[in-house]
């Protein structure tokens, strides 16, 4: 085998998450209000009273926005979702008309010749774009929150800067690219290579699949794997690099269930020269860097969430409020009636939490990485129920295309195709099982970084009796004060009850109480499975979603205070924080119940069952047509195999 040819590294779990490990951010140095809520301690004081914005930016912001709404006036006169649904791709007049709007470089710094908005209008923007077309969303999303301008932000030289960032903020689109046919959670297995040129350069060889932008991109990021040698740290690499460089071909546009008009495909590199000028921060520091990236990258996708859930609330409401059935407007049938309600509350909640977090990143105050995460989680997984039930209340109307509605003389509502469009949310960066896994990682990080060792089966005995005096004294200090809290106490967080309002004070204190029974619970399991807790993904995945719900139950509170206080809808917001943390109190006390009653047990064996034959006799009685093709593309790097449909939009 050749030193261009990459190898598909053999990869062990434990070697998976090492690789996960190492690319995690160890250090806390600001206060976490999330990390604080797994440990069992409501710290209210990091969150309210809400942070806000500098006058300067909100001018900013909202001049930008008032133009961004101009445009998406016109682009819907034109009918422009319509086309784009039909023809499968965003016409390039309207890609031109956003860069001549600036709106590749929202968050750009203006002395690049960006629009400098905070981390707050970005997301608005997004929301307000991506409810024209969720694929213009994740167009400008994927070139600014995971493509080139970010993580040269944060990593770049100031040549790097100087270069790359002019050009993203005006003409090039940029993508990110780091799965392959055979790496999607998994990035140990990253097998696309970057093997040391002479002294300033490398070659870059390798299949990326799925790569949102990558068919009409400038510019790409590129993660790569440089090997070890005398010279050479080695490891996971990012790059950037020309997407016109020789050796690039674009061999394929995927085609999805939804965001039909993302220009998302399959690109192969053959001995690609990239100059080391172009890597991005040292060798072997890709993955951190994309994951620092992601960091506020996360925020955008829940923002489009928000705007999904808003639009399914203005669908909702007047659909509803017309459609008679049974002698009355469907909304007024209590089942449909609690659909409506759902969706109110939890539009609601969702931006709370994204406009909170937003703000939060924007001050740099706080660590807001797992707010972050628990955003990506919970609004993709709530857009998601949110669209379905909105589905559900339109009827049959629901399962039929805008486009036959319009055909038959009524009004074009796209319900169907909101739930395509937001189904990916759930799947890509950072998929719901993977982003569990992920926040449950910082959630037990206080317990593993004093007793790590102790449950640790690799470690010698001489470390785990250390580790074990280091953990008899944590939890001899850290146990008693889960014991009792202010959520026991009446009195507490009265300012959430103002005369004639609904009283939020109750839901905080609710919030107060589960965060210890929460992080009681996590040392409970800990004490029980100790090494074995990182395979209880059941169990986690459920501490995780408690802890996205008292976040949220948190972060909608506080919102309704603030808007009650600056003299904004206080009563309704009140309202419907608490209708959203009644609803939500029900959701995390099944999920406590869940806890220790489940069937994880069960289901393991089902699976053995299942993946053994046991059950194949079930199959039976029914046709395959996908027929018996390879599961996984062959991805054996070389030149191109197929035609070049990279396409650059001038
Ligand atoms: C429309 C679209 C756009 C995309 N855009 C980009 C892009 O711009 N750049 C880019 O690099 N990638 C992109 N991706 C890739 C995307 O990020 C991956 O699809 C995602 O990371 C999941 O990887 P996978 O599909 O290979 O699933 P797999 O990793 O094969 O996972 C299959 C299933 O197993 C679960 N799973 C995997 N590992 C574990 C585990 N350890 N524990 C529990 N469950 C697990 C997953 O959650 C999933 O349900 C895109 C994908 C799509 C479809």
């Amino acid at each position: 085998m050749s030193a261009t040819q990459p190898v598909q590294p053999k990869v062990t779990e434990r070697e998976a998450r090492q690789v996960a490990e190492a690319a995690r951010e160890h250090d806390w140095r600001k206060p976490s209000f999330a990390k604080e809520l797994f440990l069992g301690r409501l710290r209210l004081d990091l969150i309210h009273p809400h942070p806000l914005p500098a006058d300067e930016d909100v001018r900013r912001g909202e001049a930008f926005l008032a133009r961004l709404r101009a445009f998406c006036d016109s682009a819907l006169a034109d009918g422009l979702p319509g086309r784009i649904e039909r023809e499968a791709k965003i016409p390039d007049e309207t890609v031109r008309a956003l860069k001549d709007l600036g709106a590749l470089g929202m968050k750009i710094d203006p002395k690049y010749g960006g629009l400098g908005l905070t981390q707050v209008y970005y997301n608005k923007a997004l929301a307000l774009v991506g409810s024209v077309s969720p694929a213009i969303g994740a167009l400008l999303s994927a070139h600014q929150s995971i493509g080139v301008p970010q993580p040269l932000k944060i990593f770049g030289t100031q040549e790097q800067k100087d270069t790359y960032l002019p050009r993203c903020a005006t003409t090039a689109i940029s993508a990110f690219l780091l799965t392959e046919p055979d790496v999607g959670s998994d990035p140990a297995r990253l097998a696309t290579t970057a093997v040391p040129d002479g002294e300033d350069a490398y070659l870059l060889d390798g299949v990326k699949l799925w790569t949102t932008n990558g068919v009409v991109a400038d510019l790409l990021v590129v993660m790569a794997r440089v090997p070890k040698s005398e010279n050479h740290r080695g490891g996971i690499t990012a790059f950037v690099v020309e997407a016109d460089s020789p050796g690039i071909t674009v061999e394929h546009r995927n085609a999805f269930m939804g965001l039909r008009g993302l220009e998302n495909g399959v690109t192969r590199f053959h001995q690609v020269r990239v100059p080391a000028a172009q890597r991005i921060g040292a060798e072997g520091s890709g993955l951190k860097i994309a994951l620092t990236t992601l960091n506020t990258g996360r925020l955008s996708l829940p923002a489009m969430c928000v705007g999904a859930g808003k639009w399914c609330l203005k669908i909702a409401r007047e659909w509803s409020g017309v459609r008679e059935q049974w002698g009355r407007p469907v909304a007024r049938h209590e089942a449909v009636g609690a659909k409506i309600s759902f969706i109110a509350a939890t539009t609601f909640a969702l931006e709370a939490v994204v406009d909170l977090a937003s703000q939060m990143a924007d001050e740099d105050r706080n660590d807001i990485r797992i707010e972050a995460a628990l955003a990506k989680l919970y609004g993709s997984e709530m857009a998601w129920l949110m669209a379905d039930e909105l589905v559900q209340i339109r009827g049959g109307r629901g399962f039929e295309t805008a486009e036959s509605l319009a055909a038959r003389g009524e009004r074009a509502v796209p319900a169907e195709q909101m739930l395509r469009d937001l189904r990916i949310n759930r799947i890509f960066e950072g998929s719901t099982e993977i982003m569990h896994l992920l926040i449950a990682r910082e959630a037990v990080d206080a317990h593993l970084s004093v007793a790590g060792d102790l449950i640790d089966p690799q470690k010698a005995l001489g470390d785990k009796a250390k580790a074990g005096a280091r953990a008899a004294a944590f939890y001899a200090r850290w146990l008693p004060q889960l014991a009792t809290g202010a959520g026991q106490l009446p009195g507490t967080f009265r300012a959430f009850h103002p005369d004639g309002h609904p009283d939020l004070s109750t839901h905080l204190r609710h919030v107060e109480r589960s965060a210890r029974k929460l992080a009681r619970s996590t040392f409970y399991a800990m004490s029980r499975w100790q090494g074995r807790m990182e395979t209880k993904q059941g169990f986690l995945g459920r501490i995780v979603d408690i802890g996205a719900a008292l976040f949220a139950m948190s972060a909608a509170c506080v919102r309704a205070e603030h808007l009650r206080a600056t003299g904004e809808h206080g009563r309704e917001a009140y309202q419907l924080a608490d209708a959203f943390c009644r609803q939500s109190r029900i959701r995390v006390e099944e999920l406590f119940g869940r806890l220790w009653n489940n069937t994880d047990e069960l289901d393991r064996k089902v699976v053995e069952g299942v993946l053994g034959g046991t059950y194949a006799w079930l199959e039976e009685g029914v046709l395959d047509a996908s027929g018996d093709g390879p599961w996984i593309a062959d991805a054996t790097p070389g030149p191109a195999a197929r035609e070049n449909v990279h396409r650059p939009i001038r």
